[in-house]
């Protein structure tokens, strides 16, 4: 049976799905306003990690994540500006260019650390339309007010508000944990719909039955999720910092339209640790996978070193850690090309014991996902004896269904991930060659060659090799 924690009942649950066999799961996904740093990715993997488990159990799942390409705003407070508005600013692009490149590494970077694709990626401003409604049935049901910047939700007005997170909405009003706006009837009250700024043109913006303006960011998620997959669903996941405000606001304006309870279960992966770094994409510091490419490290590395820590524990970051994980796989590696050169046919079989380690195996992740423990597993199965080398080999490549650290490919692939300084170098070229500045064009081209990057212009774009 599997059993997952639900940070709704702060308990491990049997896992029951609405429909039996099926799974409707929605993970938040990226704000692409810059490069997902490998915090970001512990998420992810985390979401990919419960689809694969999902799956192990033969469950159907159809899985949603969307793309934040509006209305996230630099502050919790529904004040400040949007993070895609100030990012395509600062690097003087148009919002779809900013999205469409952060997008594409994002994707990139998921493929390789082999994290599977959701059914659909729903891009916020594909469903302004879905948004717009659904601010309509939350305004016929009683829950919103008007105020001189935007409609906004009467937090007051749905029972239960702040139950996932437990709030103390006492306290906050004591402690003012987030700006109060004057014209907000509750502390916890949050934006719907947001006007644009008078005298200032939005790059985004779009007309509304309230005026001109652009969705507040967790009306997308609600509004996606009925979309693509109705009222209620079984899992939403997320980082934990999204309990508190984002999720919280998603539950009150689901339920608040349709009256159903939106979501089963909801989890939340913990945060990757910096230590005294604070990984702030504001601040422009943070680590990404082309950071470690740079320091040594495959993809796979990382997401070994995630495997050791479990989802709902801090895990802090180290490049001694990250080493640590680097071992771990190499000897993985060479235990299985070991396996594979003494396989023989002739070697006695064992089934009961297989059998066994596999339910082993089945146990632990199935306990709320218990990778460390199932990468135990892993380790005493290679070391038993009294298992031939055949069934070593079935048994790690049904495991690695799980990790997915594609230990069934004789070598590993090298890859040689491409700096995002690089990518920021070729942006800036390609600029240089619209102001027709050649010059500048080529002296870009040859700091890249410096750093061991060739590039060719094609039809398709520019093609990086390295030299
Ligand atoms: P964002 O692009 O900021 O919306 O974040 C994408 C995902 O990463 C969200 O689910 C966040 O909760 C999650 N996240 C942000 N920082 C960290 C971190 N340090 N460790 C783990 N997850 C994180
Ligand atoms: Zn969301």
């Amino acid at each position: 049976m599997l059993r997952l924690f639900n940070t709704l009942s702060r308990t491990k649950e049997d896992f029951i799905p609405i429909e039996p066999g099926k799974v409707k799961m929605y993970c938040c996904g990226p704000t692409v306003y810059n490069y997902q740093h490998i915090g970001n990715f512990r998420t992810f993997i985390f979401e990919d990690l419960l689809l694969r488990v999902l799956t192990y159990n033969e469950y159907k799942v159809k899985y949603i994540m969307n793309i934040t390409d509006v209305g996230h705003l630099v502050s919790d407070s529904d004040e400040g500006e949007d993070k895609m508005e100030k990012s395509a600013k600062l690097l003087g692009k148009s919002i779809m260019e900013i999205a469409e490149y952060y997008t594409g590494v994002f994707k990139k970077d998921s493929e390789l650390l082999n994290i599977i694709s959701p059914e659909v990626f729903c891009k916020a401003t594909d469903y302004i339309q879905e948004q717009i409604d659904l601010i309509v049935c939350l305004e016929k049901n009683g829950f919103t007010y008007p105020t001189s910047d935007g409609v906004y939700f009467d937090t007051s007005k749905f029972p239960g508000y702040g139950k996932l997170a437990r709030l103390d909405i006492e306290g906050l009003k004591e402690g003012a944990r987030i700006e109060f706006s004057a014209e907000k009837k509750n502390i916890t009250d949050f934006a719907l719909w947001k006007f644009s700024p008078e005298n200032e043109k939005r790059q985004l913006e779009w007309e509304s039955p309230w005026g001109k303006g652009f969705p507040g960011w967790h009306i997308e998620c609600s509004a996606m999720s009925k979309a693509l997959l109705g009222n209620h669903i079984d899992i939403h996941c997320g980082g934990i910092d999204h309990i508190p405000i984002h999720h919280t606001n998603e539950i009150a304006q689901s339920e608040a339209c349709s009256g159903e309870k939106f979501v089963n279960y909801w989890l939340h992966c913990e945060f990757l640790d910096f230590g005294n770094e604070k990984m702030s994409k504001s601040t422009g510091k943070f680590i990404t996978l082309s950071t470690l490419s740079g320091n040594g490290y495959s993809p796979m590395d990382y997401r070994y070193f995630l495997l050791t820590a479990h989802y709902r524990k801090k895990q802090k970051f180290s490049y001694e850690a990250l080493e640590g994980a680097r071992s771990g796989i190499k000897n993985l590696k060479n235990k299985i090309s070991n396996l594979k050169n003494s396989f023989s046919e002739s070697e006695s079989e064992n089934p009961g014991l297989s059998d066994e380690y596999k339910t082993r195996f089945t146990d632990k992740i199935n306990d709320d996902l218990n990778m460390p423990e199932a990468v135990a597993v892993m380790w005493d199965m290679l070391k038993d004896e009294n298992l031939s080398s055949k069934q070593k080999l079935i048994l790690v490549s049904d495991f690695d269904r799980i990790f997915g650290l594609g230990l069934d490919k004789t070598e590993e692939k090298m890859v040689t991930l491409v700096p995002d300084e690089i990518y920021d170098l070729i942006e800036k070229r390609k600029e240089a060659k619209k102001s027709r500045d050649f010059k500048a064009a080529d002296e870009i081209r040859e700091l890249i060659k410096s750093k061991g990057f060739e590039i060719k212009d094609t039809k398709e774009g520019v093609e990086i090799n390295t030299i």
